[in-house]
């Protein structure tokens, strides 16, 4: 009957319809969002070294970046010793340009509690209560004097949540003096809530609120280029080979 075959066509069309503009709904969003990742891959070399580094043990040697003392014209210290995997502004997985790596990710080689992890420079540590796995230190930027700034560690505990910050440095430390070079606790794999992470030191370098607090430096903006901290090619722009060495050579 011609009545059916007409409904029947219709509601054909109306599944058709729904399919085609519920794809588009999905798959344009998808689609951008692969060619964001990909694009952002193709402005690294980052990943090509952590690879490296996690698939053949031997090549470590070769890829670490370790210091006793601070770069020649530096005034920070490398705050752990490992590659220099995630620079700083990396979009590298799980980065992208369009949110980018706020420090530079130290990978360290050993079991998760033995790597040393220093201050970069003198200043005020705090620990606040719920931090497991962070400090943070408040210095007057040697760079730009009278200037505040922050350096952050974080990821120093373990899957579990087991700290391996320092004894001196117990939840709620505030404002305790540290010199350059003092012991802040051991590089670790804990990342909070969400899945654990390689075994790898944060360091990030973060501006300083009018009031004197600290600004949220998972965003990229709110923290400062560590290269000339470090006196090192830090910022992934550059992209540095590794191991990455002090700019002036000695
Ligand atoms: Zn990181």
């Amino acid at each position: 009957m011609p009545g059916r075959l007409y409904h029947r066509w219709r509601r054909l069309r109306w599944w058709a319809q729904g399919m085609l503009l519920g794809g588009f709904a999905v798959g344009i969003p998808l689609c951008g969002f692969l060619a964001l990742n990909a694009y952002s891959q193709l402005q690294t070399n980052s990943l090509t070294y952590i690879r490296r580094w996690v698939d053949n043990p031997s090549s470590r040697s070769r890829l670490t970046t370790s210091r006793q003392a601070p770069c020649p014209g530096a005034p920070f210290l490398l705050p752990s010793e490992g590659l220099m995997g995630l620079l700083w502004r990396d979009p590298a997985l799980p980065y992208n340009v369009a949110n980018r790596h706020s420090g530079i990710d130290v990978f360290g080689d050993g079991a998760p509690g033995t790597i040393p992890v220093v201050a970069a420079y003198e200043g005020y540590l705090s620990r606040l209560d719920g931090w497991v796995s962070s400090v943070i230190i408040r210095h007057d930027d040697p760079l730009q004097p009278g200037r505040t700034i922050w350096t952050y560690y974080t990821h120093m505990a373990s899957r579990e949540g087991e700290s391996y910050i320092a004894a001196d440095f117990p939840p709620g430390t505030q404002d305790k003096w540290v010199e350059q070079g003092t012991l802040l606790g051991y590089q670790g794999v804990y990342s909070g809530s969400r899945r654990p992470v390689g075994l790898h030191l944060h360091f990030s370098i973060v501006k300083s609120y009018p009031n004197g607090t600290f600004k949220n430096e998972t965003n990229v903006d709110n923290t400062l280029d560590p290269s000339p901290y470090l006196g090192m090619p830090l910022n992934i722009d550059t992209r540095p080979e590794r191991p990455i060495r002090c700019d002036a050579s000695e």
